[in-house]
């Protein structure tokens, strides 16, 4: 079996990892990057980003790629494939692949972000990939002069309802509360846009469709109780999303939510072990805070590796 020694692995390839991975590289670190698909992460399916400092607008895809290119530069190795699971030592820790390569190194960074938090209604698995999806970007194009249903009060929800009412005749958008905690200014574009209708206190109870995909779907009131059928094409559902801590080894410590606890060096309850990016406990889930955590992490673990290897030495 293929064994490998490092210096750091980071496991995920978004803007947290890929950040580390530029920046491990600057402090000469021996790192590899493991990717199970195409490096990016949830941000090369959004497609426009406004709000990274210096770059005024780029599309979501182009970003990461930008990302990719100056990690490439620096020659940081990527490897695509899926990591198994994350083994803690003492001496070192490994990363064992599931083709069973086993990569030894003295400091882990997790990087595996989050994924779409599903609704949980009649339905909703039946038509996903027929009419319903969590990436409006991604299908968006699907439902071209069509009418969709956008599920969510957040950033996601608002940002993908504007989105779509470029692209589609009629966006219902559907939310539980009266509020939006979406930013106040995507709030002021979407009740700007007519071709957005607000279904507010309102949730999603069934998604009705047949073989050719969705077809409908029903809404419930949350104060009167009173149900209402709207027909749609589409259903598109952002209602926020879940830390991907499937590889996250166990003695590492976890919020009640799932996403994992670390000081201010990125550095989880277990000594060279690192998380970063939507996978870490933080205020807000942003590209420049993904890719400012993989800076600290990777600064860190550079110190980390050192002072093992001089302690080492020293023995
Ligand atoms: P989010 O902020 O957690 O919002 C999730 C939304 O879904 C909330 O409005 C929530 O309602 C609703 N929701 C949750 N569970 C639900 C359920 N079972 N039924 C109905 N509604 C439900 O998630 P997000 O919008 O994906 O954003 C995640 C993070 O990424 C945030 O920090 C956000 O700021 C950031 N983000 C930023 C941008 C940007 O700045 N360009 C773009 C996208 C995302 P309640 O409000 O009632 O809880």
């Amino acid at each position: 079996m293929e064994k490998n020694m490092y210096d750091l692995v980071i496991v995920g390839g978004g803007p947290a990892g890929l950040s580390a991975g530029i920046y491990a590289m600057r402090a000469a670190m021996n790192a590899v990057l493991v990717e199970k698909g195409m490096p990016g992460g949830q941000v090369a399916l959004t497609k426009d980003v406004e709000n990274y400092p210096g770059i005024e607008e780029v599309g979501g895809f182009e970003l990461c790629e930008k990302f990719l290119n100056h990690a490439k530069r620096y020659n940081l190795e990527i490897r695509e494939n899926e990591v198994a699971r994350v083994e803690p030592g003492v001496d070192f820790h490994e990363v064992v692949l599931t083709d069973g390569t086993r990569l030894d190194t003295h400091a882990v960074i997790l990087a595996a972000g989050g994924s779409a938090r599903k609704l949980g209604v009649p339905g909703e698995m039946e038509q996903y990939g027929k009419g319903v999806s969590y990436c409006a970007t991604c299908d968006g194009f699907f439902f071209r002069g069509k009418t969709v249903v956008v599920v969510g009060g957040g950033d996601t929800a608002l940002e993908d309802a504007l989105y779509l009412s470029k692209i589609c005749k009629k966006v219902y958008l559907v939310h539980r509360r009266e509020e939006f905690r979406g930013s106040r200014i995507l709030q002021q574009r979407v009740f700007a846009e007519p071709r957005i209708t607000l279904v507010l206190s309102s949730v999603l109870t069934n998604i009705a469709g047949n073989d050719q995909g969705v077809t409908g779907v029903t809404v419930q009131h949350v104060e009167s109780g009173e149900t209402r059928d709207i027909d749609t094409d589409g259903v598109f559902i952002f209602v926020g999303f879940r830390p991907n801590n499937m590889l996250v080894p166990a003695g590492v410590k976890m919020n009640a939510a799932g996403y994992v606890v670390t000081d201010e060096k990125c550095e989880t309850s277990l000594p060279g072990i690192f998380a970063v990016g939507d996978l870490r406990q933080k205020y807000a889930n942003q590209i420049v805070l993904a890719a400012a955590d993989g800076c600290v992490a990777a600064l860190a673990a550079a110190h980390f590796v050192e002072a093992r290897k001089a302690q080492a030495g020293r023995k």
